[in-house]
């Protein structure tokens, strides 16, 4: 078999905010590190974040630190995160921003010259580091080239199909380079996950065409588990109209900005949905919520700035009501309260996106959105202080790791979550490699297997289009996982996903392996369905609602759940199986953080 060797100490999988952060970390302790994306440098999903980096620098608010990000955190996510990741996220987040700046960010400012902060939904305090609305492209930017000048190889339009494993842990990795099919090994004894989220399994959705669980299936194939699955956050705001262009994001910061949501009706209608859980800092009337965008100390939040869980709910139930709009949306408006140089410089590509996909001047009128499947809270489990995963020299960090957001991620905390857990696994994972890098090896039987498994829908004749299986997987995700679910629906969906194994197990594919797309979606869709699959089951399981999990037959949260992690591994006939876990306990002084700040 022809195959393109190489050997490293860490291999990070991913070349978004984590996977770069991480490669730097592992280079500058020593690792030869090499970096394997599958699009090209710099295009990684990080690049589309828009509003900005959530850290609690006290630029604008002297009160804020740490411990209220902390706070936030946790509220958002309803309490089920990993405490000591949210921890460890609140109080270095402000350092890695920083960092950022001395490689060359180059952040909106203050009045007085310090990095600008963006308000967000659920962050008490002014809190997002921001460049406009084009935050993520500014930190991709300063990543890439930091890892250009430093060095690291990195192995581009590069897609990994397997983690190689020994009874002692990762060996390395095994892909395929995208343009000529050819095959391709890294012998290394630490492996960083960094391959983002799972977004493409549903039919509606932010996210770009890289994010097929990869990670979160490589990781569970190589015995690590996952945590959190089913917990999906949908966006209360993505584009509903034109059908081109629907799923795509239209950033908080609009709402951070002044923007409000109305129903048909031309109602604020976000006043009708604030749960008891938030009411005591959020706004009650409109005059107090308007008055709070100039005056946030004698004012509390607008409803429009809840944690993304509660928007998309009230949105998804106004439309269901009949007080949509012609498109099935809700109105988001900005330009009745805002100038429109103030729109056009705080939210360009808002405006650009709206002016040339959907020829609305965002200006003069008001948005049509709705929600979109955005983020996957749940992923690889890992140890807090290292993200090492259940497998030694596995490591993950970014959107593939759990555990971090509990049921909901506030805006933000995910830019943070790439700098701080993507620095903590690059260390982490050249420590572990300087301890075992003598002692492995790649037999050439699992490489000849991963190859028989990449090349077998060649190998078919006449058997599914891998664009078909995809339809009907991202069809039956959301109508029935989707923001509201119910029992019956969840089991026809693990039917529905039963019957679509059996079609992935006959996929084939026509013409040659150089640059060819149907083959590149064959290899995608086993890790699509099992990723489905976990998010189907554990939702299942999960008989209550929290956060970006609604069941309307369990819709309210239940205090034995509060207590519950559901965790997915492999079984050995190669099924998902779940488990319940108490969750880690919180000590007791990070507990009284809940009672000083009210
Ligand atoms: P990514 O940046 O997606 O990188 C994944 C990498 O893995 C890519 O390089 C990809 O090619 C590679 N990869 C995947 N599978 C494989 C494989 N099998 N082999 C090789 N390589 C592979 N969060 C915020 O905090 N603030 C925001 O303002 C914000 N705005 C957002 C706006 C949009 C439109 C979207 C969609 C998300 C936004 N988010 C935001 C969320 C945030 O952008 C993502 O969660 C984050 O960028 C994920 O980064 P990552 O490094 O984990 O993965």
């Amino acid at each position: 078999m022809e195959l393109e060797r190489h050997e490293y100490d860490v291999v990070v999988v991913g070349a978004g905010g984590a996977g770069l952060r991480a490669a730097i970390e592992a280079h500058e302790n020593g690792a030869r590190t090499a970096v394997v994306c599958k699009s090209l440098l710099g295009k990684a999903h990080t690049v589309m974040a828009e509003g900005g980096i959530a850290a609690a620098m006290a630029n604008l608010y002297p009160e804020d630190n740490w411990r209220v990000h902390f706070r936030d955190t946790m509220r958002g996510g309803k309490m089920l995160n990993h405490w000591r990741m949210a921890q460890l996220h609140a109080q270095e987040a402000p350092d890695r921003v920083r960092e950022l700046e001395d490689w060359g960010a180059l952040f909106d400012r203050t009045a007085d010259g310090l990095i600008s902060q963006r308000d967000f939904g659920g962050h008490r305090y002014a809190r997002l580091a921001h460049v406009g609305d084009r935050t993520g492209l500014e930190l991709i930017r300063t990543l890439q080239q930091r890892t250009v000048a430093l060095g690291i190889d990195v192995y581009m339009e590069c897609t990994v199909t397997r983690l190689l494993t020994d009874d002692d842990g990762v060996t390395g990795a095994f892909g395929y380079w995208r343009e000529s099919g050819r095959f391709v090994a890294w012998q290394a004894p630490s492996v960083v996950l960094a391959t983002g989220g799972i977004g493409k399994s549903y039919k509606v959705t932010s996210n770009s065409w890289e994010y097929t669980g990869d990670g979160h299936s490589l990781a569970l194939q190589a015995g690590a588990t996952l945590v959190n699955m089913e917990f999906v956050q949908f966006h209360p705001t993505g584009m509903v109209w034109p059908p081109s262009v629907r799923g795509i994001l239209v950033t908080e910061s609009v709402r951070g900005d002044g923007g409000v949501l109305k129903n048909s009706a031309g109602n604020r209608f976000m006043f009708d949905y604030i749960p008891d859980f938030f009411r005591k800092e959020t706004a009650e009337t409109e005059d107090e919520a308007d008055r709070w965008y100039d005056d946030k100390k004698n004012n509390r939040r607008p409803p429009e700035l809840l944690p993304r869980d509660e928007v998309a709910r009230a949105i998804n139930s106004e439309v269901k009501a009949g007080r949509g709009t012609p498109h099935g949306g809700v109105f988001l408006d900005i330009a009745s309260r805002r100038s429109a140089e103030y729109i056009r410089k705080r939210l360009p590509s808002m405006y650009h996106q709206f002016k040339e996909l959907a020829e609305v001047d965002i200006t003069a009128e008001a948005m049509e959105v709705g929600p979109t499947c955005h983020y996957v809270m749940g992923g690889v489990e890992v140890d807090p202080d290292t993200e090492a995963a259940r497998v030694p020299g596995l490591f993950a960090a970014g959107e593939v790791a759990g555990g971090m957001h509990g049921s909901n991620r506030l805006g933000g905390n995910s830019l943070s979550d790439l700098l701080v857990f993507g620095r903590r696994a690059g260390l982490a994972a050249a420590e572990h490699a300087l301890k075992r890098i003598d002692r492995i090896a790649l037999p050439d039987e699992a490489l000849a297997d991963a190859a028989r498994a990449a090349l077998a829908p060649f190998d078919r004749e006449g058997g599914e289009n891998p664009y078909a299986v995809q339809h009907d997987l991202q069809q039956t995700m959301h109508d029935l996982v989707g923001i509201i679910r119910t029992a019956p629906e969840m089991e026809q969906a693990l039917e529905r996903i039963a019957a679509l194994k059996e079609r992935v197990a006959n996929l084939s594919v026509e013409g040659h392996r150089q640059y060819n797309p149907g083959w590149h979606l064959a290899l995608d869709l086993p890790h699509m369905l099992v990723v489905s699959e976990c998010i189907a089951r554990a939702a299942l399981e999960r008989q209550e609602s929290r956060g970006g999990h609604t069941r309307d037959d369990f819709p309210a949260t239940d205090a034995e759940w509060a207590r519950t992690n559901l965790v997915c591994s492999r079984a050995p006939d190669g099924s998902v199986a779940l488990t319940r876990q108490p969750l880690p306990q919180m000590p007791g002084e990070l507990a009284e953080i809940f009672e000083e700040v009210s």
